[in-house]
């Protein structure tokens, strides 16, 4: 049971004996790529240390995966190929705003749509973070979502989510989505 009292704005991880070269340097200009630490070849990708932090994403990811795992129950190769998906993910975050044409939850095509997220390929994930949002106000776990569908279904990570176009993203997805994004936030992640 967790007695957290505060959604607080200012959740600082302070890692210890990380060397310098894995952190994000905050005077280098131009994107840099951060190993995302407990996943194997996982990145962040991010133009200024401050959008986020790889320890959050981190966090985010290993509580998605075994949250995903508890309501799925997927078979041992499922399992394997999210685990494989998720330890060679690139996490790309900015503030820049994209104009996409998208599908609405409900699988209405929409033009024009202002993305909070994209899931660019099924190992490469792009979220629209502002300065000091949490992780959990993002669109960042809704797009995990799309890379186990993608890492499950081989061919697509389900675009239209609950429309028929395509298949794979079901009601228990969004619940899922729900459920973490709502721990993510109690945690202030
Ligand atoms: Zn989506």
């Amino acid at each position: 049971m967790l007695f957290l009292t505060t959604c607080s704005h200012s959740w600082i991880a302070k890692p210890k004996d990380v060397p310098g070269y894995k952190r994000c340097q905050p005077f280098k200009g131009g994107p840099q790529m951060v190993k995302i630490p407990h996943f194997e070849r996982s990145f962040l990708l991010t133009d200024g240390c401050w959008f986020m932090d790889t320890e959050r994403v981190s966090i985010a990811m290993y509580l998605f995966f075994k949250e995903w795992k508890k309501r799925f129950s997927p078979d041992s190769r499922a399992e394997q190929d999210v685990l494989n998906a998720l330890n060679a993910l690139m996490v790309e975050v900015g503030d820049s705003k994209k104009t996409v044409t998208a599908y609405t939850m409900d699988g209405t095509i929409w033009s024009g749509a202002s993305a909070s997220g994209l899931t660019v390929s099924p190992t490469w994930v792009w979220i629209r973070v502002r300065d000091g949002q949490r992780l959990c106000d993002t669109s960042f776990v809704h797009e995990l979502i799309h890379v186990v569908i993608w890492a499950t279904k081989k061919t697509d990570g389900d675009p239209d989510h609950l429309g028929s176009k395509y298949y794979g993203w079901k009601i228990d997805h969004n619940v899922l989505m729900q459920e973490v994004n709502e721990l993510l936030c109690r945690w202030g992640v």
